[in-house]
């Protein structure tokens, strides 16, 4: 069940659960059941299998996740890139025209680069904060345009509201991943985005011990990607649609503490001197600010920074953490720290990632729910350290 009046935090509690209780049970239990009985009739997307996305699991988290975001209909999938592949090839075929930022997560670039072109999909890269020059790169066959709010590592923000009107003036379908911002900071789908993609598997989920995907938006186009979505096959296990479902109810607590912690830590690094740059939205100096405090509930808990001896800096403040765990993803109850060089865009020819702003020392955290002061402490003594030279 949902209410419209109720607030997003009694949303991610309640909607999308059946009331009363399936045989009284507050939590909506696991249907760990691959087939279910069938009379025999009805469409093929109508049977119910684990497959084809419509368990009581299933149907339960999509209500939600679609109540959350602000959007007529949502879809779970199997993993973030899940979503956006599927996303992606319902929006686009052979003959088609797609444009993308050019900031985009490394799994969606690869994909927009080798396999597009291989299905006859052509695609054209936008600066997102340029929307003056996106009218000149839209063709006869162009279909959508795609973006990501925050972009990895460099926290970028596109202008969202030109991406929305390119849509509407153009006729395109306005795609969005939503992952870094996550519906706590910002719902895409209020501000007229058609597919909002999400890595369920960061904030939505947050706690680092499942993969998952969602598509929330226009229920039109929802039911054309749960189609492609059953073909395809990239669905989520009911014990997994268990585990997202419960971690999204504490989403509002821990990104909002996780906002709360990342501004404070963006402001110490600021101010030290071995940092040469931070890029943190909630920073009057980000070249989004205005944007993000416009649009946005809180600026999220992802930043990046670079310290001013480089390489071998950045080697000896990652050594010497002892809270932030050295690891990829984002996005959970866990400080996570990486060098994006190294994980996230080591696929990318080193000359493109300098053009996105990814030098080998730039350092991206994930900030969790720990203690702020604790964190405070354990980056200050890593700062120090990273100024004494190993030996
Ligand atoms: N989108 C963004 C912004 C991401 O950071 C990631 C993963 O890091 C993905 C999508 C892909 O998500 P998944 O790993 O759940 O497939």
């Amino acid at each position: 069940m949902s209410d419209a009046r109720w607030n997003i935090d009694t949303r991610l509690i309640h909607a999308g659960d059946p009331r009363p209780g399936i045989d009284g049970a507050v939590v909506t239990p696991i249907f760990q059941s691959a087939n279910f009985e069938h009379a025999g009739d009805g469409a093929y997307d109508d049977v119910r299998y684990i497959r084809l996305n419509n368990t009581p699991n299933h149907d339960a988290l999509a209500a939600k996740l679609a109540a959350v975001g602000g959007a007529e209909a949502a879809i779970v999938t199997a993993s973030g890139m899940a979503a956006i592949t599927t996303a992606i090839l319902s929006t686009v075929g052979a003959g088609d025209h797609i444009l993308f930022s050019r900031h985009l997560y490394g799994g969606t670039r690869s994909f927009v680069e080798d396999e597009l072109p291989r299905l006859g999909v052509a695609f054209d890269l936008i600066d997102p904060e340029k929307p003056d020059d996106w009218a000149a790169l839209v063709r006869p066959e162009t279909r959508a345009v795609y973006v990501e709010t925050i972009s990895n590592p460099t926290m970028r923000i596109p202008d969202l509201e030109a991406v929305v009107a390119l849509g509407r003036d153009r006729e395109l379908v306005t795609m969005i991943d939503n992952t870094f911002a996550s519906p706590i900071n910002f719902r895409p789908a209020e501000i007229g985005f058609d597919l909002v993609l999400h890595s369920g598997t960061k904030y939505l989920n947050g706690h680092s011990d499942i993969v998952a995907g969602a598509v929330l938006g226009r229920g039109d186009l929802i039911d054309d990607l749960r189609h492609r979505l059953n073909l395809l096959g990239g669905s989520l296990d009911p014990h997994a649609c268990f585990l997202l479902g419960r971690g999204m109810a504490t989403l509002g607590l821990r990104v909002r503490r996780q906002n709360e912690t990342a501004l404070a830590l963006a402001e110490l690094l600021d101010d030290r001197p071995e940092v040469t740059g931070v890029n943190y939205p909630g920073l009057p100096a980000h070249p989004g600010h205005a944007h993000a405090s416009r649009l946005f509930g809180g600026y999220g808990g992802m930043l990046s920074f670079e310290l001013a001896g480089g390489l071998d800096a950045a080697d000896r403040f990652m050594s010497a953490l002892h809270i932030p765990i050295s690891a990829p993803s984002l996005g959970g109850v866990h400080s996570l720290v990486t060098r994006p060089a190294t994980t996230s865009h080591a696929g990318m020819p080193p000359e493109d990632r300098r053009a996105v702003g990814v030098t080998d020392g730039l350092i991206r955290l994930s900030v969790g729910i720990e203690s702020a002061a604790d964190l405070t402490a354990d980056i200050e003594q890593a700062l120090d350290a990273s100024l004494r030279p190993a030996g």
